[in-house]
């Protein structure tokens, strides 16, 4: 049987040591970490997210505050807000929730975010710092994914990690922190996405599967090795009439199948999802912390 890896758990005691060092910073005299979201249009499930951050930064005694907007937003509004809050020296942490209206550059409006305020770490100066292995800000998921790596003590150094996927937001920089020297990092990473051809040929060998793929139930049990650590991004909703909401969030990972040979695996949900809101609130600290120095 799979040792489950609570994300969850992991998260709440993660989001305890942040609030104790904001305590102490508050304490000595200095303003608490403050995040930004801008939220444009009435996306479901951008409102969800973006809820959940915020919450999540109050829980922790951050200031945190939602600026929204209707879909009609002009990009040069949205860049122009931006640009005020880049220069606002209240405010260490900047994120506009993806995705944007069709007709808003995301690139342009990733791009126009300060890389030190950038604690999605999508600017390409973080991208960048992350691929020299520089000290930078790492994208939220990957950096979630590293740290309940690191708090169950998975080895990963010397261990072939296959990631499935290869978006710039999970998969991409996924596989260069954990090839990247460091304590959670030295594997040797394998990176496969849709034109990958026999993808079981290389699961097979991955003593770590990262599953970044957005579709339900993609990695089955045949594809794994006895004894694999499994890590499940995915996070698709599926329509349920048992729910309350009508859908359930679904894996990449079909759990049912994977989890009898796995030697431990992240569930959906409940393991990488609140990881990635405690990863953001980190980079929330960093930033404000590299204020302090
Ligand atoms: P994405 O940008 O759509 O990328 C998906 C990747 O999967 C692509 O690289 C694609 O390959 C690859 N792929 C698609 N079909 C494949 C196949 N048949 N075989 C092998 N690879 C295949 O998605 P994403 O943004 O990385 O997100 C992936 C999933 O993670 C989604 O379910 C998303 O909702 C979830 N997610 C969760 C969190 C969280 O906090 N839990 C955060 C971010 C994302 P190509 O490049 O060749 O197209």
């Amino acid at each position: 049987m799979a040792l489950i890896l609570n994300g969850k758990e992991v998260a709440d005691t993660l989001k305890q040591k942040i609030a104790q060092e904001v305590e102490q910073m508050v304490a000595a005299g200095h303003r608490a970490p403050h995040l930004v979201a801008i939220l444009v249009g009435n996306d479901g499930g951008s409102q969800t997210y973006v809820g959940a951050k915020e919450k999540a930064c109050h829980e922790v005694g951050f200031g945190g505050t939602v600026i929204r907007y209707d879909e009609t937003i002009t990009e040069e509004q949205l860049l122009a807000k931006i640009a005020e809050i880049n220069a606002d020296p209240e405010i260490d942490g900047l994120i506009v929730q993806l995705p944007l209206p069709k007709h808003i550059n995301e690139t342009k409006i990733t791009h126009a975010i300060l890389p030190q305020k950038d604690v999605d770490g999508f600017h390409d100066v973080n991208m960048g710092q992350l691929a020299k292995g520089n000290d930078g800000i790492v994208s939220a998921t990957p950096l979630g994914i590293t740290l309940i790596l690191q708090h169950y003590n998975i080895e990963t150094a010397g261990k072939h990690v296959v990631v499935i996927g290869r978006s710039n937001i999970v998969g991409r920089p996924i596989s260069i922190l954990l090839s990247n020297p460091g304590p959670v990092g030295n594997a040797t990473v394998t990176v496969c996405h849709s034109r990958t051809q026999n993808l079981s040929h290389f699961t097979l060998q991955a003593d770590i599967i990262v599953a970044a793929i957005g579709k339900p139930g993609f990695v089955t049990g045949d594809m794994v090795k006895e004894g694999a650590v499994v890590i499940d991004v995915g996070t698709t909703r599926i329509d349920d009439a048992t729910k309350k909401a009508g859908w359930r969030l679904s894996g990449d990972v079909d759990f049912a199948s994977v989890e009898p040979k796995a030697s431990a695996i992240t569930p959906v949900p409940g393991g990488v999802g609140p990881m990635t809101i405690t990863a953001l609130l980190n980079n929330t600290l960093k930033a404000r912390k590299a204020q302090l120095k």
